[in-house]
């Protein structure tokens, strides 16, 4: 049976210089808020909460009267369209989850074993490991400290002669600098697929994300700006490109022959329920992306005249959609450090979450990436966490969260 990566306690040792030794035990306590809402509540204040309050239900309705409950019917066309339009880009192909369109976009890509593909090191797993399904092998750069994005100017000596692909990740909302990674993958003949699965309306220089690459993958996932429960959604120009995703998200069936395969395809499909959920989403996703930059303003009033806490930032090039709003705790001028906060801020009924572990630092990766250091993204791992970042998140909530922060460092 398959059996866990383990490290030794070496290298538990070496682990240690890297992040955190072990995540702070953080406990919610559930109490009264009388502070926010006119009537007090017993209540905490998630990290991140769906925002479910248009035509998702009526939707829903339609395609059970309908029957059309699973992968074929007309939301999953609609909001493949939808969404589609949404990134400025010609072709949506729903599927399963974040995870599949990024693997999906890689295998019609034709990245096979051999392959190298560099990815930031600060990301969730699930880009590594699309990576790796197709045995190929994530090859690792380090953030840059302003916006917390992949740096690009590390990228070019990462480039070996099986380099095939780049993927930029939009991490926390904020979109990668994308021209010079797109100057130098056309020098090299690379493809850049964009991993936009925190990113949905995020742009550019004005353009969304999903369009500034070859390709892209989404996610929505619970958490995620727009979310259908599960599902996630492969974004891109390419005609041929997405015809060949449609038909390898669905098992590769031949238009020539019934049960007959060119290709070893798979089942990525999303469901019409999934869908019909996704095109209301997807109708409030301006609104969405307003509020979460209204709220991040707010944010950043209230806490960036509190020593020791940074805010994060945006580049004058960039619409950051704050999927999540994240702080750096600097502990020698805030007076605690980063799990002591987090401990007080749950204590008061506020979810946070620590900020990303690199993947040089995975136990499932710790073989691969052996000795390997990327000091902004430890640097991000032990400083930093994210706040309540829902679209839903009221004002008189992040005065309340704030205020706590405020007090908590005096
Ligand atoms: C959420 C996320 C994914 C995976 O999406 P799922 O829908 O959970 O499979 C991939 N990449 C990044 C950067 C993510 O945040």
């Amino acid at each position: 049976m398959l059996q866990p990566a383990e490290l030794s306690l070496e290298e538990m040792g070496e682990l240690a210089a890297i992040i955190p030794a072990a995540d702070p035990e953080v406990r919610l306590t559930y109490r009264a808020i009388p502070e926010f809402g006119a009537t007090p509540r017993r209540s905490i204040i998630p990290v991140c909460a769906p925002t479910l309050g248009g035509n998702e239900l009526k939707y829903v309705q339609q395609a059970i009267e309908t029957n059309w409950i699973s992968s074929a019917g007309r939301f999953i066309r609609d909001f493949e369209a939808r969404f589609a339009e949404a990134c400025g880009v010609e072709y949506g192909i729903a599927c399963a989850n974040g995870t599949v369109a990024m693997h999906l976009t890689m295998a019609t890509l034709g990245l096979e074993p051999g392959d190298e593909v560099i990815i930031p090191t600060f990301t969730m797993i699930a880009t590594a490991n699309a990576v790796t399904y197709c045995g190929a092998k994530p090859v690792l750069v380090d953030m840059e400290p302003a916006y917390w994005q992949m740096d690009i100017n590390q990228v070019e000596a990462k480039i070996t002669p099986r380099t095939k692909a780049i993927v930029p990740v939009h991490i926390y909302g904020h979109p990668t600098d994308m021209d010079p990674l797109m100057a130098l993958a056309e020098k090299h003949g690379l493809l850049v697929i964009e991993d936009a699965a925190e990113a949905h309306g995020a742009e550019y220089k004005g353009r969304r994300t999903g369009g500034l690459g070859h390709a892209a993958g989404f996610s929505f996932y619970g958490n995620k700006i727009i979310t259908t429960g599960e599902g996630g959604m492969v974004t891109t120009n390419d005609r041929d490109l997405a015809q060949l995703a449609w038909n390898l998200r669905d098992h590769a069936f031949s238009h020539e022959r019934h049960f007959w395969h060119k290709f070893v395809g798979f089942n990525y499909r999303m469901t019409n329920l999934q869908a019909a959920i996704g095109l209301a989403q997807v109708e409030q996703l301006d609104g969405f992306v307003a509020a979460r930059r209204r709220n991040a303003l707010e944010y950043n009033r209230r806490l960036q005249d509190i020593p020791g806490v940074r805010t994060p930032s945006e580049a004058p090039w960039a619409k950051n959609v704050y999927w999540m709003y994240g702080i750096l705790v600097d502990e020698q001028v805030y007076g605690m450090n980063r799990d002591a906060l987090r401990r007080v801020l749950a204590d008061h009924g506020i979810e946070t979450r620590t900020f990303f572990i690199p993947m040089h630092a995975q136990p499932v990766y710790w073989q691969q990436f052996k000795g390997e250091r990327y000091p902004v993204a430890e640097d991000l791992c032990k400083r930093g966490f994210y706040l309540p970042s829902a679209s839903s998140l009221g004002i008189d909530e992040i005065e309340y969260i704030t205020d706590v922060i405020r007090q908590a460092g005096k």
